[in-house]
């Protein structure tokens, strides 16, 4: 259900961006294609205003808010799109400028530079625009892995400063759009709007997103790099689903005021609300060293819509590594489930098999659950083949978390051995 809504929410997108370029083909002149320049300057108007819509819808698409990870069937879905469009936004608005200059080159190159070199208002807001959006997604897309997470967070949260002169830019550039009311109302209002939902999430962040407050009551070692927290509400607790997870502000000496996602292991039914935390980088490997029972956390969420299909078929689970939490949570809260559950956990070594003995202990006592273990470092990757022929998986419901690749991996696997898309649900770790 949740992939048809994802679908419904890109028709839409999709209508969006057509109606300005469908707009732009009624109005005048008529002759927008009949040579070289006025072919190249159509192309440029059209991928300006595609461009610019495409960039708005972007950058509502990075609101962290219970309406979009509906509407996308989960926040990470909301997120991939967030960066399809945001790099197809970018592609589109670099090719505006240049489409736009092969007119003024086939008169000469000085008449070309022309338009860059400028003191036209409008146009230098575009050119700022333009300026800035390249220099922040090229961090984003080339640079991002090389530079902290919250470095390239907070040069991200300038993109919609880009959006701002771009959106002025439009609104007030001489061409034949700019005496259409309609095109000039249609993309300055969806920047505007854009623009004032993130205004609103980051107000709404700092000021009102209802925050839960809770205590650290338990830090286990699980593993050299992995712990186990449990925290306990300060006043109300939180509900979720099995499968969803929170943002956690962990405040305590020594440790960063982030907010950082991560899935809920305990069940519905326990006490504590229980986390288990991989070293990944610098925060986490903070949490590991540092953290304690006594610390206070702030909790926002719950987010993530992984389970949501669950309980309506037979079902499939894989897990490799860390990617574990989501059906910890899902296996500790079934109670007498309707349909059947086989849970296949990939891990590297025995030492890495963390809670495999609390998996095989909730599978003793419910026969409609059942667990495979898989040691890769021993058996290789684990494959839809070797899944299938344990347990055919043609008519199931498939749940997959774990390393990007792996799951990038199974899902054509699954998919080529006949499962339909809409039946594959993936809870992805990097948003
Ligand atoms: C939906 C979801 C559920 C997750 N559940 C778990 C879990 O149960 N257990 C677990 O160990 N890990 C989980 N993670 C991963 C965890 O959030 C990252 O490992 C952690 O934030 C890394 O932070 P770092 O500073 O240590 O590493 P860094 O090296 O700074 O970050 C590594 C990567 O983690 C992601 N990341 C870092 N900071 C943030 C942030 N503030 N917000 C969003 N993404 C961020 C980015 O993709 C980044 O590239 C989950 C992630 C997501 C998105």
């Amino acid at each position: 259900m949740f992939k048809k809504k994802s679908n419904r929410s890109l028709l839409l997108i999709f209508i969006l961006t057509i109606i300005p370029l469908l707009r732009w083909f009624v109005i005048a002149p008529a002759n927008k294609f009949v040579d070289l320049g006025l072919i190249s300057t159509s192309f440029g108007q059209m991928s300006g205003l595609a461009g610019m819509v495409l960039f708005s819808v972007a950058l509502i698409l990075s609101n962290r808010s219970k309406w979009l990870d509906k509407a996308f069937g989960g926040l990470d879905n909301a997120y991939a799109n967030h960066h399809i469009l945001g790099g197809a936004a970018f592609t589109l608005l670099i090719f505006h400028p240049l489409l736009l200059v092969v007119r003024y080159a086939r008169i000469s190159w000085a008449n070309a530079a022309s338009l860059f070199f400028t003191n036209d208002f409008p146009v230098l807001l575009g050119i700022i625009g333009l300026g800035l959006m390249m220099i922040l997604l090229y961090l984003t897309f080339f640079v991002k892995d090389k530079i902290s997470y919250q470095v390239w967070k907070t040069t991200h949260s300038i993109l919609p400063l880009a959006l701002f002169f771009g959106g002025l830019h439009s609104f007030l550039i001489p061409s034949s759009i700019f005496y259409d009311q309609f095109l000039r109302i249609y993309i300055l209002g969806l920047a505007i709007i854009a623009l004032l939902l993130t205004g609103y999430k980051i107000a709404n962040e700092r000021l009102t997103k209802r925050k839960l407050e809770y205590v650290v009551s338990k830090v286990t070692h699980l593993a050299d790099d992995v712990i186990e927290v449990e925290l306990l509400p300060q006043n109300e607790s939180l509900k979720f689903s099995p499968g969803q997870f929170i943002f956690v502000k962990f405040k305590g000496e020594g440790i960063a005021s982030e907010a950082h996602p991560f899935s809920i292991s305990s069940g519905i039914f326990d006490k504590s609300l229980k986390l288990a935390i991989k070293v990944l980088g610098d925060y986490t490997a903070v949490l590991n060293k540092d953290l304690k029972e006594g610390m206070a956390a702030e909790i926002e969420g719950p987010y993530g819509q992984f389970s949501i299909a669950s309980g309506k078929a037979d079902e499939i689970w894989v897990a490799g590594g860390i990617g574990i939490t989501p059906f910890l949570s899902m296996a500790r809260s079934l109670n007498k489930n309707e349909f059947n559950v086989d849970f296949f956990y990939s891990f590297k070594g025995g030492k890495d098999a963390i809670f495999l003995d609390e998996f095989f202990k909730i599978a003793k006592t419910n026969e409609k659950f059942r667990v495979f273990s898989w040691c890769s470092s021993d058996q290789g990757k684990i494959s839809c083949r070797s899944i299938n022929e344990i347990k055919e998986v043609k008519s199931k419901e498939i749940f997959l978390c774990g390393p990007g690749p792996m799951m990038e991996d199974l899902k054509s696997q699954f998919l080529s051995y006949g499962v339909p898309a809409e039946n594959i649900h993936f809870e992805k770790f990097n948003l």
